[in-house]
């Protein structure tokens, strides 16, 4: 049984409630976890606003980033119980498990080094006068987070609002709460006061929505759907809270028939196929040039046939979906590529010893996708890559930004002047040439454009964004 964590302690529901947690890759139920109410979350608000003011707006910049330093080590000692837990939690592959608790234990190191070199500036001003500008912490900070990436997405969170001088309060996914429940007694034990980071399982219309609504939460940073996001935002808005919000996207990578293919190709099947297509900036969309979609089509093909899935322990290419409606949400996008005759150019294969009451869902390349088509249009969150050509580099760009969301690009080609021109014109947070993703980039600024969101997460720049600028004039002739 798992308990809250609220002031260091571990505190179960006041309803007495639980949800079970269950494996992805059986469907089977193995742990349970705490069904909280408003009335638990109010209660770690509490707890935050009491580490605040009695204890944590004293503690020096170089002492909070000492303390993010020891949990960054306590992370790494315990990577692999991390990684073991978030494997069964959320049916990852053990590399990408442990890809995860490594870049838990990064945010924490690159927070805890940043903490101290936030600084404001002095600013000229008319005769007589010195003006000032601190970055003040909100106070108390809420964070929502999803269930593909809890460890990282909490280090990105959490990290940086601890370092800027917050308190957390944080309501993880229904689906995927256990490993941040071990994190936070990790905390305890580098020294973390009591109440600086609380955690409070539940479902997202109770206690989720009470975050939301609470007015003690100071700043809201929401990672999720938009259709949540919108909720979050309307909750924030009742009491003029500033909300950051992460919402996914559906990323194009565009290969120019000069892109380095042998390079390319591994890095457009691992944008689609990492963590099972369950990220947010998963490369969804692939605009090719017409001289070289044949072929590059057919590379692809060769590569998804030889994917395989199935039990996370096994560590394939590719473990379960979260839950089992999630699979069945990727197989109605699926059925609707089918009736509008969208063709398949290949699969990869389940397992044979994977249960069948597991979530699997195998890779799956679509070519000729409309653009207006859902599939090119829609965050399917699942190993779907809809692949369509594109004409000119005009073409390529209308296509790019031809949908709501604008999170992540990848751009294949040995053009410079090319590069850049498509850089510019690409609606999105972030663009990368010749590479995708960066290999993670803790260090950096991620976020979106249009529908998915706004504010940064990651870098020195998510610093600013859990903190509120003072300008402070002092006349002094
Ligand atoms: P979701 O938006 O419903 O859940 C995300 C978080 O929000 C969870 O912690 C959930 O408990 C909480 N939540 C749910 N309803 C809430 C409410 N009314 N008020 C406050 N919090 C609430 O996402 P999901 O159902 O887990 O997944 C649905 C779709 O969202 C996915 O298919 C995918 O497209 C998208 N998604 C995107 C990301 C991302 O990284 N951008 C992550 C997860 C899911």
């Amino acid at each position: 049984m798992q308990f809250n964590f609220i002031a260091n302690a571990q505190v179960p529901s006041l309803s007495g409630r639980t949800l079970p947690v269950i494996d992805p890759s059986d469907g089977q139920p193995y742990d349970e976890i705490q069904r909280s109410s408003p009335a638990d979350l109010h209660d770690a608000v509490g707890a935050a606003q009491q580490c605040l003011y009695a204890t944590w707006r004293s503690t020096s910049a170089v002492e909070r980033g000492r303390l993010l330093y020891r949990l960054s080590q306590l992370v790494t000692e315990h990577a692999d119980e991390l990684a073991a837990i978030e494997q069964r939690d959320c049916g990852k592959p053990t590399r990408q498990a442990r890809a995860d608790a490594q870049a838990l234990a990064r945010y924490f190191e690159f927070y805890a080094g940043a903490a101290d070199k936030l600084h404001g500036e002095t600013l000229p001003y008319q005769q007589g006068y010195s003006v000032l500008t601190w970055h003040e912490p909100h106070g108390v900070t809420g964070h929502v987070i999803p269930w593909n990436y809890p460890m990282q997405i909490f280090g990105r969170s959490v990290g940086a609002a601890l370092a800027a001088g917050n308190t957390c309060v944080v309501k993880p996914s229904e689906d995927a709460c256990l490993s941040l429940l071990r994190v936070a007694e990790l905390a305890a034990q580098a020294g973390f006061p009591a109440g600086a980071i609380n955690i409070v399982t539940g479902l997202g219309h109770e206690v989720g929505d009470a975050l939301a609504r609470h007015p003690g939460i100071d700043h809201i940073s929401f990672t999720g759907s938009p259709t949540v996001g919108t909720l979050i935002q309307q909750a924030a808005a009742e009491r003029h809270c500033p909300v950051t919000l992460e919402l996914g996207g559906k990323s194009p990578q565009i290969l120019f028939e000069d892109a380095d293919l042998d390079r390319a190709i591994p890095a457009v099947v691992n944008a689609i196929v990492q963590n099972a297509g369950q990220t947010c900036s998963a490369g969804s969309r692939l605009l090719i040039a017409q001289p070289i979609y044949e072929d590059v089509l057919a590379r692809l093909g060769k590569v998804f046939e030889s994917l395989r899935v199935g039990p996370a322990a096994l560590d394939l290419d590719l473990g379960p979906l979260i839950r089992a409606s999630q699979q069945q949400r990727v197989w109605d996008f699926l059925s609707d590529a089918q009736v509008a005759g969208i063709p398949m150019v290949a699969q990869g294969q389940i397992a044979d010893d994977a249960p069948e009451s597991g979530f699997y869902q195998v890779p799956t390349l679509l070519r000729d996708v409309p653009p207006d088509h859902r599939l090119a249009q829609e965050e399917v969150f699942g190993p779907v890559l809809a692949a369509m050509p594109f004409r000119d580099d005009e073409q390529a760009v209308e296509l790019a930004n031809a949908t709501r969301f604008g999170l992540v690009a990848g751009v294949w080609t040995r053009d410079g002047g090319r590069q850049l021109r498509m850089a510019r014109a690409i609606h999105s947070g972030q663009v990368f040439i010749n590479n995708y993703g960066a290999g993670g980039g803790v260090e950096l600024p991620f976020g979106g454009v249009k529908s998915s969101g706004y504010g940064r997460e990651k870098g020195f720049e998510a610093l600013y964004g859990f903190t509120t600028l003072k300008t402070v004039a002092i006349r002094h002739d």
